[in-house]
């Protein structure tokens, strides 16, 4: 599988660029069902599993993608999440991506991060802990940066999981710190890239709309994780911080999604990514391309 997916929003030059995957299994992490839908009634939960062809008892693994992406705007070069160097033996692949393509990593002038996880964050730095984008501008939410930069998320997050995402924000955030942009409201990164508040996941997650001309990408990246969180908003992962918060920034994202009919590109969805959101009953169903 090639690790590039190239498409066109308007006249921006976009590509889904794989970091490569990551195996969410016991004993590290719950069984997937348990970790992805946490909070679903178990008889509803079998059986919209069952429609998706996943056996509750023999879904033992959740191999998840992640998936980074390239916006050339003409006047910028612009990346969206790092990926997760170091997470495993299968990430870390975004660079060796872009290379393939003939970026390197000199020719970012802005990366933006969705949020501070390590599969968001991975690639900030390299192996020195040096900025891995020299010539690059980056930006977060102001929120988020401050959750795991000022103790908060030491504070606030489960015993089990705090370990690892910590030692990724302490690796990836400081060293930025004076080559970054906080952002506290919805605005312009850059002309066509657009923050929008998604707060839940993470205390400052970030989506992006991303147009021109009439064509929009809506970059919802961690507000859901599974395709089933389409349908079952309702539904909130191990991982995500602020549960009630997750299922109205989801509500309003996949409205939006279904009712501009814009394009939609989901982090952890199967490569590409990409899809659109239609309106099914009370709820969305995922359309990927
Ligand atoms: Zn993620």
């Amino acid at each position: 599988m090639s690790g590039v997916y190239r498409f066109k929003i308007g006249t921006f030059e976009c590509m889904a660029v794989s970091d490569g995957t990551h195996r969410y299994a016991p004993p590290i992490f719950p069984p997937p069902d348990t970790f992805l839908f946490a909070n679903a009634p178990r008889e509803r939960l079998e059986q919209v599993l069952r429609g998706h062809n996943l056996q509750p008892q023999q879904w033992v693994e959740w191999i998840s993608p992640y998936i980074c992406v390239m916006v050339n705007i003409g006047k910028h070069l612009v990346l969206v999440d790092t990926g997760a160097d170091g997470l495993g033996p299968d990430t870390g692949r975004l660079l060796q991506n872009l290379q393939a393509v003939g970026i390197v990593p000199e020719d970012i002038d802005t990366v933006i991060m969705t949020h501070g996880h390590p599969d968001h964050i991975g690639g900030n730095t390299n192996a020195e802990g040096v900025p891995a984008f020299p010539n690059a501008r980056y930006v977060m939410w102001q929120d988020e940066w401050d959750f795991w930069t000022s103790g908060e998320a030491e504070r606030k997050l489960d015993e089990h999981v705090k370990e690892v995402l910590m030692e990724f924000a302490r690796k990836n955030l400081p060293p930025i710190r004076d080559r970054l942009d906080l952002i506290a409201q919805e605005t312009d990164i850059v002309s066509g890239i657009r923050a929008i508040a998604a707060p839940g996941h993470t205390p400052g997650h970030m989506g992006l709309a991303i147009s021109s001309g009439s064509d929009v990408l809506l970059c919802i990246s961690d507000a859901v994780l599974h395709p089933i969180h389409v349908e079952q908003p309702e539904w909130c992962a191990v991982v995500d911080f602020a549960p009630e918060q997750v299922v109205s920034t989801r509500r309003r994202l996949l409205n939006r999604a279904a009712a501009e009919k814009t394009l939609v590109l989901a982090f952890h969805f199967p490569f590409p990514g990409l899809g659109h959101v239609v309106q099914k009953g009370e709820g969305w169903q995922w359309q990927p391309i």
